[in-house]
């Protein structure tokens, strides 16, 4: 009987040892290079792969060859090591929300490095920064930083991944007195095309440090950790809403031309305008009253709302109102996946009145739902930093014109079609040159110039010399030289 149980317990062992060695001889190359990642690797196969690769655009769809969810920095070298041995493509995802879904890499068979789990958030409140891991979003940070007494500057979208956002800039309602959240990283950790941990900042890496500050996004590594310089929260900010009759389009444009650039720059005002309404949504980085007297310049050269709303709250209270999803969803940020379609335009002299009225035809004829909005830049994010490769320091405001909600491809495609030729030529006649590389477009011609103008050179250079063999890439990538 013993003896039996102890040949069981053989069998057992031999028929184990044959099933891992049967496994090892059915893994392909790619699965056996990642088996020591201590994160997940989901492939194709996996039922839950769909769900895993729809993010924010529906427009755009690829099929990555496998997401890896990178536990650790090792993982990340661990990938790019792999990818480098089996010729394979890579790119980095942190929130997803690339227009182009160039967190996918922009093609099909892209091995995708998804930086979700590399998510700490480290404040130290004496030397006022953070470390915060580049698979973090938006809605997380600034609830952490918040509760801290704390804000970076960054965008209004709470699901917005950190990583992808201020590698290429970042605008919010902070952005007038804290400039663009790129201009708010004191230094990053970024695995290279080595596998190679980097640390990058003003002193070390100064180089890549520009480029990753504004050009960032993709074209030279994989960014694991951020950290910014922080903030501290006033004890009351005010959001603001305003509402005007469609009609007034034309007298609200000459005051946010005129008066617009001069205010405090604890303001920041964002103008919304579609084919039947206009609003204004602001933030004060202060109380209501202050508030008041700041925007009196404006209101008093702007038409007479028909509704006007200044509530004091808490700065994070504030980034709840202008996410407009429920308060859970910022703390707990989800995608929102739609089909849609942007357009940008930085203006350095306020439209004229031809471009408003060229703009509102548009927006009564396009054949998908479209809005323009008009964010007011100036103040600190304005200031020229050459330490930094985001050169779009001289707008008075970025125009984003965004189509969606189409009903069938056929309609997405008209629509889309329509977008690109009106904004080819709108940009042509009236406004300045360049485009904001973080509403990346991929039908944007000339879009090396547009995006990073004088500085491009420098970043095919600095990109030449951290990634000759050019394995960060993707359609709108910075290029290898020759
Ligand atoms: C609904 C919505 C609202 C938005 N609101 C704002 C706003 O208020 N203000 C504003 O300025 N912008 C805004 N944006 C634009 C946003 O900043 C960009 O789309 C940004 O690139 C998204 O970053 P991500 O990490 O979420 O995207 P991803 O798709 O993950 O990445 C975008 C790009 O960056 C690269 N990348 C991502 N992570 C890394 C990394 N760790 N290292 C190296 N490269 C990386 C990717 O490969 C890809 O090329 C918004 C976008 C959406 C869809």
């Amino acid at each position: 009987m013993k003896s039996m149980k102890k040949l069981n317990i053989i069998l057992f062992f031999l028929w184990c040892i044959l099933l891992i060695n049967l496994v090892k001889v059915n893994a392909s190359p790619l699965t056996s290079c990642l088996s020591s990642i201590k994160g997940q690797t989901v492939y194709p196969n996996n039922k839950t792969f769909p769900s895993l690769i729809l993010d924010e655009n529906l427009y755009v769809n690829y099929t990555p060859s496998v997401l890896i969810y990178a536990a650790n920095n090792q993982d990340v070298q661990t990938s790019i090591n792999c990818a480098t041995k089996l010729k394979m493509d890579i790119t980095a995802r942190s929130g997803g929300h690339s227009y182009e879904k160039y967190g996918l890499g922009g093609r099909n068979n892209v091995m995708v490095v998804d930086l979700t789990n590399i998510n700490e958030i480290t404040i130290d409140s004496k030397a006022k920064t953070a470390k915060i891991g580049a698979g973090n979003r938006l809605g997380v940070i600034y609830d952490k930083l918040s509760q801290a007494g704390f804000l970076i500057p960054a965008g209004t979208c709470p699901s917005v991944g950190i990583g992808g956002h201020a590698l290429g800039g970042g605008y919010g309602f902070a952005g007038r007195k804290y400039g663009f959240a790129a201009d708010n990283i004191i230094s990053m950790e970024m695995v290279d095309a080595n596998g190679k941990l980097l640390q990058v900042d003003k002193q070390t890496n100064a180089d890549l440090f520009f480029a990753l500050r504004g050009a960032g996004g993709g074209s030279f590594g994989i960014v694991t950790s951020f950290v910014f310089k922080l903030h501290e929260v006033p004890p009351q900010v005010t959001s603001m809403q305003f509402q005007f009759r469609r009609s007034q389009v034309q007298q609200l444009f000459t005051a946010y031309n005129e008066v617009g650039p001069t205010l405090d720059n604890n303001i920041v005002l964002s103008v919304s305008l579609d084919k039947d309404s206009l609003s204004i949504d602001g933030l004060y980085l202060g109380p209501a009253k202050n508030a008041k007297d700041a925007m009196k310049p404006f209101l008093s050269r702007a038409p007479k709302p028909t509704s006007s709303n200044f509530k004091q709250e808490t700065f994070f209270d504030s980034v709840v109102t202008f996410s407009y999803v429920p308060p859970n969803d910022v703390v707990k940020p989800k995608h929102h996946p739609y089909f849609f379609k942007a357009k940008s335009f930085f203006v350095n002299k306020g439209l004229t009145s031809e471009a408003i009225d060229t703009l509102s035809n548009f927006l009564s004829t396009v054949s998908c739902s479209t809005y323009a909005l008009f964010d007011l830049l100036g103040g600190t994010a304005n200031i020229v930093d050459d330490t930094s490769s985001f050169m779009h320091r001289d707008s008075i405001y970025g125009i984003q014109l965004v189509g969606s909600d189409w009903k069938n491809k056929a309609q997405g495609d008209k629509c889309v079609k329509e977008l690109n030729d009106f904004g080819k030529n709108f940009q042509s006649k009236f406004t300045s040159y360049f485009s904001y590389q973080n509403y990346i477009d991929r039908d944007l011609d000339d879009w090396q110039t547009r995006y990073y103008g004088q500085n491009f050179n420098k970043l095919v250079d600095i990109k030449t010399k951290y990634d000759p063999n050019n394995l960060f890439k993707f359609p709108q990538s910075i290029p290898v030289k020759g």
